[in-house]
């Protein structure tokens, strides 16, 4: 399963990595949604760090069945 790993910020691509330090300085009131969007979709995706067995990567927030991008049901 494809997971993205970069995203469109202010029309530019950027990593997870500095999607993650973007929201981390971030005031906590405007963490929700940043305007990180889908590379494939556009739609919002909220960056995650690593964790278990998952490498850092964009969810979206609202699961986009047509977009290979988006993670399948857990
Ligand atoms: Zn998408």
């Amino acid at each position: 399963m494809a997971r993205a790993t970069t995203c469109i910020f202010n029309g530019k691509l950027i990593s997870v990595a500095k999607a993650i330090s973007i929201k981390e300085t971030a005031p906590v009131r405007e963490r929700k949604f940043l305007g990180f969007e889908c590379l494939e979709c556009g739609m919002p995706v909220n960056p995650h760090r690593a964790g278990g067995n998952a490498a850092a990567h964009f969810e979206h927030f609202d699961r986009n069945p047509n977009c290979k991008l988006s993670d399948p049901a857990r």
